[in-house]
């Protein structure tokens, strides 16, 4: 099955009176039919992990596996994305295609002829008889501070043949949740990435966490507006929420954080959406980790209840996604294109370090 997006209508969501622009529903208008995500670990690690920016990582990421000295073959990464396909196949009959998801680590902190390799790898399993045109597209997971021109242009390259989501991990607007989080990256790193990658034919998506100790809701609405006035095309909303092994989980262990409750998460999540442009599509809404490792919130595991909360509370009010949306004074197309400002210590690591470990994929 060949499946074209048609990315016309964005706001049908709207017509069919849902509260917000749902991802799977996007997907299954843009493709014809259910899509679902295969996560693959392609070897990468993480300035925020090696010391090219700082190391010991943001204090909620369990990073412990992304050493830069670990092997991932290439081989694997095929058989992850093709067993991946395989699984969700038993147990959904109905699916129309697969999103090829590098998901953990930064996933364009490599040199670009190597991020092309393993990219190209990722779609061309839709050359396999067994898997052809299954895969609609891909997802790269990655920091605002990790997108060098080159990688763009790669990434812009590839959008023209596929769909593909560039997604930055912007959390918050504001520097000093961004410290806490021991991010390493300002806020001004996410304004110069995304201003160098819109209208490149590549979806933008930002990762924002709600629930950041010393954010008020107002500083929260305020990364909402940020959202519309940048233009993001997708946004992943989380609650913060702490996993064993990570700082972050010892501190909510020692007693020394709070997490936000779950009827003051349902009424920031409405209170965001309301603020944010409708065209924007909404990928997540809570973020979870598996039960074994999650430490608090531990509401955030019932995850369709809390879906069914957001919506409750938007039929309330009688609103919906982008009821309070106010439009930039300046469409975020007519923002200028700064230079690149990814930083020498980035550059100069991807330079002196060389292809990560990642091994040739075998004949
Ligand atoms: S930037 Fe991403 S991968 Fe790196 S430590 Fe932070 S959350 Fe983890």
């Amino acid at each position: 099955m060949h499946l074209e997006p048609d990315f016309d209508a964005p706001e049908a969501w709207i017509s069919e009176g849902l509260p917000f622009n749902a991802f799977g529903k996007t997907l299954r208008r843009r493709f014809g039919g259910r899509i679902q995500r295969v996560s693959i670990d392609a070897g990468f690690t993480c300035p925020n992990v090696d010391g090219a920016v700082t190391r010991g990582g943001c204090n909620f990421c369990d990073n412990r596996s992304f050493s830069p000295s670990r092997r991932v073959r290439l081989q694997q990464v095929h058989q992850q994305l093709t067993s991946g396909i395989v699984t969700v196949r038993e147990r959904y009959s109905k699916v129309a295609g697969f999103i090829a998801y590098f998901q953990p680590a930064t996933n364009t902190y490599a040199p670009v002829e190597q991020l092309r390799e393993v990219y190209e790898l990722a779609l061309s399993i839709n050359d396999q008889p067994e898997f052809h045109d299954l895969i609609v597209g891909m997802a790269i997971g990655t920091r605002p501070d990790c997108v060098p021109e080159s990688v763009l242009a790669l990434i812009e390259e590839l959008a023209a043949k596929s769909y593909v989501s560039l997604e930055f991990g912007m959390q918050t607007i504001h520097d000093d949740g961004l410290r806490w989080m021991n991010r390493a990256h300002t806020h001004a790193d996410m304004i110069n990435a995304i201003d160098r990658s819109r209208g490149r034919g590549f979806e933008m998506c930002g990762h924002v966490i709600l629930g950041i100790p010393g954010e008020t809701h107002a500083m929260m609405m305020e990364t909402a507006t940020e959202v519309g006035r940048l233009g993001f095309d997708a946004i992943k909303l989380h609650n913060l929420y702490a996993v064993r092994g990570t700082p972050l989980g010892d501190q909510v262990l020692a007693g020394q954080i709070e997490m936000m409750g779950r009827q003051d998460y349902v009424q920031t999540v409405v209170d965001f959406l309301e603020r944010i442009p409708p065209s924007v599509v909404v990928e997540r809404i809570s973020g979870d980790a598996p039960s074994d490792f999650l430490i608090e919130p531990k509401w955030c595991l019932e995850k369709s209840s809390l879906r069914l909360d957001i919506e409750g509370e938007f039929a309330k009010r009688g609103s919906r996604q982008g009821s309070h949306f106010v439009a930039p004074d300046q469409p975020p197309s007519d923002r200028p294109v700064p230079s690149d400002q990814t930083p020498d210590s980035i550059r100069q690591m991807i330079e002196k370090r060389g292809r990560l470990p990642v091994l040739k994929m075998e004949p």
